[in-house]
């Protein structure tokens, strides 16, 4: 697993810009971008669709397009409202005092996503478990992480280590792992055209790291079959 030792777990920078553009980073590299506020970009992002519809061969103009290159951006935008999302602002109160010890874990969490490579859709399910230390946080909170890493121009390498220092910066916890399976629409619907082809990734922080029992007890829990409630 690659190592993103020192990323920041929420893709921002330290100092906070102020004004009508917010400066983000999306990993362990320098500031790669701006983002202007919603409003004010999606009339800019309008007018690309516009071109690249022409650019591809169609007539914007036509009725079933004259709408599309606001749907897009607007749905562009949506997309990636992760980058406007912030970890802390995400748990806000919902971190406990609690002296458990054992083992939580949140299994089969969806997920969607883009690749950075090809702005196509990848998808699939995170499985996030952790060992508090002193301190759990509300269930509901693990979801809302991995939203907020996942609705970003991504690399699921990347995704998988984000979300696993979130977690260990927000609780401290004795040891934490992420496990993310996901299909990726570049490799099905282009290139190689690989529809089966699943791919896995993993980043494992302290115990789940440090101790072999503590890790194979995490994916027998993520991967066993499950049996519906009703
Ligand atoms: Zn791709």
């Amino acid at each position: 697993m690659s190592t993103t030792k020192g990323a920041n777990p929420n893709g921002k920078p330290k100092a906070k810009s102020k004004g009508k553009s917010r400066a983000h980073t999306n990993g362990a590299s320098s500031i790669i971008g701006t983002r202007v506020l919603r409003g004010e970009c999606t009339a800019e992002l309008e007018s690309m669709v516009k071109n690249e519809l022409g650019l591809l061969g169609e007539d914007p103009t036509r009725e079933g397009l004259l709408r599309t290159p606001h749907r897009v951006a607007e749905s562009m935008l949506w997309l990636t409202r992760g980058y406007e999302m912030d970890v802390n602002e995400i748990v806000g109160e919902a971190v406990f005092e609690e002296a458990h010890q054992s083992m939580v874990v949140v299994r089969d969490i969806e997920l969607y996503s883009l690749c950075e490579h090809h702005m196509l859709p990848f998808f699939g399910k995170a499985h996030i478990a952790y060992i508090p230390d002193g301190r759990i946080v509300g269930l509901s909170k693990l979801p809302r992480i991995v939203e907020m890493f996942a609705r970003r121009l991504q690399v699921q390498e990347r995704l998988t280590e984000q979300i696993a220092i979130a977690i260990q910066d927000v609780l401290k916890p004795i040891g934490v792992g992420v496990v993310i399976e996901a299909y990726h629409l570049c490799m099905m619907m282009r290139g190689v055209e690989k529809q089966n082809s699943k791919t896995i990734t993993s980043a494992m922080r302290g115990s789940f790291r440090d101790d072999a029992k503590t890790r194979d007890e995490f994916l027998r829990l993520a991967y066993t079959p499950s049996t519906p409630l009703r």
